[in-house]
């Protein structure tokens, strides 16, 4: 059933705009908001990253989605960003999302909302309480009080919040679709093929899926003296984290 303060939105007109990073909590996200949603008042937006994100993510949605994909980007690349600021972002400084994500979907948004003549727009996102301890802190459904003016009202949306890792891949089996392929071959999350924050299972398969973006990211360690992990206090190199040396995963 749907939420009553939801529902108030699409009365009024809402513009629902679903976050589409390709990953599974997103494709389920979606899944729930086309059941609620009128299809008018829905829009698809993928923050594109380039060359950091999996080959064929961006087919990859469009075949699980009902909706045109817009396809939204910030002027600077990831490896960019980081060889020119000398450092990785972190868990505590995640340039990467706002810059990179969180910026150019909201530039959307405002930018959407105007064209459409129309005021209330809900960003929607596949975060899970699950996924982490400070994303359980979050509230579901909010006010967003810094992208909100006189003239535009906002609201953050996570209509799969509760969902287990478990329920969101048996919703999606159920809709009738597959998760992207990365899942099934490996991947626990899907996200930058290398993400600061992804476990090692994750960063080996997206190595060995992708030897060269992989050589990318360890000479751009070297080049710049700083490292994407840490042991304890110590950096790590990419490389003694995963295990896998470049060259002897070129050479196979
Ligand atoms: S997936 Fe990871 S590395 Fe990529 S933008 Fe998000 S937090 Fe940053």
């Amino acid at each position: 059933m749907i939420d009553e303060r939801v529902q108030q939105l699409i009365d009024k007109g809402a513009i629902f705009y679903a976050s589409h990073s390709g990953g599974k909590d997103s494709q389920d996200m979606y899944n729930e908001v086309s059941k609620y949603i009128p299809p008018d008042q829905i829009v698809v937006v993928h923050a594109d990253l380039g060359e950091v994100e999996w080959v064929g993510v961006q087919d990859h949605i469009r075949s699980v989605i009902q909706h045109p994909l817009n396809i939204v980007g910030a002027k600077k690349t990831f490896l960019g960003m980081v060889e020119q600021r000398g450092m990785w972002p972190s868990a505590a400084y995640r340039q990467c999302t706002s810059d990179l994500k969180r910026g150019p979907i909201f530039k959307f948004i405002r930018n959407d909302l105007k064209a459409r003549g129309t005021s209330i727009a809900v960003n929607c996102m596949g975060i899970r309480a699950e996924e982490s301890t400070a994303r359980a802190k979050k509230e579901p459904f909010r006010y967003n009080k810094a992208e909100s003016c006189g003239h535009r009202d906002v609201w953050d949306w996570m209509p799969i919040f509760d969902r287990t890792t478990e329920q969101v891949f048996q919703s999606i089996a159920e809709a009738g679709q597959e998760p992207f392929w990365a899942y099934s071959d490996g991947n626990e999350r899907l996200s930058c093929v290398f993400c600061i924050m992804g476990s090692v299972n994750d960063l080996q398969h997206g190595a060995k899926c992708n030897p060269e973006l992989y050589r990318k990211y360890v000479e751009l360690e070297r080049k710049i003296g700083h490292t994407m992990f840490t042991k304890g206090k110590n950096p790590i190199s990419l490389e003694e984290h995963t295990g896998i040396s470049i060259d002897d995963l070129e050479r196979r």
